[in-house]
């Protein structure tokens, strides 16, 4: 079977692939379970799928398998492609890029484009204090570095993360990671001196309002790690993996008020809500706070493997030169990746796209519920919008209903991920380039989904 005429990449002003769901095979087709197979013989089987395809094109709101099917992604590989898959302005970056020079290490010979990403995220990110970034390659690598600094600086040891946190697969950020399996079981013993406070979670909180859920994790802080130990908290302004909790108004506010009064650096990990993903440039914005180190990575450069570490210049400048780097980190072709990115989220409007998308998620979604017990709750921001599937009877989380209702969209040309502690959430993180038509043709098959499980 020959699949459709697929251009290398997509074209100025516009997705070139057909912008539409279309199931030729089952999910899946011969060739992605040719794939499949191959795969079992030669990955380890702790890297997992989602969805069981063998991707051959992706743009716009489509994924394409080599089947010829044609998938609506409500994922963005995890948030990552904001600025769609192959991205014009990113692949005409990275091309000329390419050809020019692909690696000459930073900290061994500098580059211009690494400092303009500097330059960008230290105007972008929340406040107009001095700013310092540094540049890594993944979000775990990044938040391990942001630790690091916090640490140097304080001269402190202790870190207290949140319940239902996540922050990455690295030996410390399992450590920071709340979530057992199966993010952490038998991969230990864990990095010391990290501490976990409990989150504000509306639905699950009984009622408790921001500030008195800010009041419960500081007391466990100062009654259980003490002040004067602590380095540094690390909070997600919107939970991700955990399942998109967003906290009760004040909530992060009042943290942040505590952590400036005692010395302690408030680190937010926007790894996952970054790059105008909840309809701001940085989740924080919403709650009006301004931390004093952010961690971004994901959506930082449409697709190409970037992460930073952007904070207050005082607390950055503590390490000493050396202390910092990597051998890729800062990569060229990476960092032109994202200075193409931060032009596309800025002259293609797509933080106001976002913004329109959760009007429509939210919207849809919460028409679902009204009409269905079973979804607990609708929670989210712009582009970054869950239902936590419940028992209606007593609100336990239905995590069987959630892997059904996945399994179901995706046979039906879907991309959802769950996710949420009780693995009782399906969250929808579009590709910002996604268009009305498939994204409420996305929320219709959800809607089927559950009409049938
Ligand atoms: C994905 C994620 C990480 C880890 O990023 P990687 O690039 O996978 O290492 C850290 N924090 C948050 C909030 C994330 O969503």
């Amino acid at each position: 079977m020959t699949i459709v005429d697929l251009p290398a990449t997509g074209t100025a002003g516009g997705p070139a692939l057909p912008q539409e769901r279309r199931l030729v095979t089952a999910i899946p087709g011969p060739r992605s379970q040719e794939l499949l197979a191959r795969k079992a013989e030669a990955v380890a089987k702790g890297v997992g799928t989602t969805i069981p395809v063998s991707v051959v094109a992706a743009g716009g709101g489509v994924i394409v398998d080599a089947d010829g099917n044609s998938i609506i992604d409500l994922g963005s590989g995890i948030a990552v492609t904001g600025v769609g898959n192959s991205n014009p302005r990113v692949v005409e970056a990275v091309t000329a890029q390419l050809n020019a020079f692909t690696h000459t290490c930073f900290t061994v010979a500098p580059y211009e484009s690494y400092v303009a990403v500097a330059e960008q995220l230290n105007a972008l990110t929340p406040g107009d204090h001095p700013k310092r970034s540094a540049l890594f390659n993944s979000g775990a690598e990044a938040v391990e570095n942001a630790v690091k600094i916090a640490r140097h600086f304080t001269k402190r040891q202790a870190v207290v993360a949140f319940d239902h946190a996540y922050h990455g697969r690295t030996n410390l950020t399992m450590g920071l990671t709340a979530k057992n399996i199966p993010y952490k079981s038998g991969f230990g013993p864990f990095a010391p001196e990290v501490y976990r406070a409990s989150l504000s979670y509306p639905l699950r909180d009984g009622g408790l309002s921001g500030r008195e859920a800010a009041d419960r994790a500081i007391s466990q802080i100062e009654k259980q790690v003490g002040a004067e130990n602590l380095a540094a908290i690390i909070i997600e302004p919107i939970q991700g993996e955990g399942g998109f909790i967003v906290p009760a108004p004040g909530f992060l506010p009042a943290l942040l008020e505590w952590a400036r009064a005692n010395d302690v650096v408030f680190i937010a990990d926007e790894v996952q809500t970054g790059f105008g993903r909840t309809g701001a440039w940085f989740a924080s914005e919403h709650e009006g706070i301004v931390p004093d180190v952010i961690v971004t990575a994901k959506g930082i450069a449409g697709g190409l493997p970037l992460s930073a570490v952007t904070g207050r210049a005082e607390i950055m400048d503590s390490a000493m030169a050396g202390g910092l780097g990597g051998t890729y980190a800062g990569n060229p072709l990476a960092c032109v990746a994202a200075l193409a990115a931060i032009e596309s989220y800025e002259q293609d409007g797509l933080i106001e796209r976002a913004k329109e998308i959760g009007t429509i998620l939210i919207g849809r979604l919460n028409a679902l519920r009204t009409a269905d017990p079973r979804i607990g709750d609708v929670r989210g921001r712009g582009a970054m919008v869950a239902i936590e599937l419940v028992d209606p009877a007593t609100g336990a989380p239905d995590a069987a209903l959630a892997n059904r209702l996945a399994a179901y969209a995706h046979a039906e040309g879907v991309l959802v991920l769950t996710c949420g502690t009780y693995g009782n959430v399906i969250r929808c993180l579009p590709p910002l380039t996604i268009s009305d038509a498939l994204l409420v043709e996305g929320l219709e098959v959800l809607r089927e989904g559950l009409r049938r499980a």
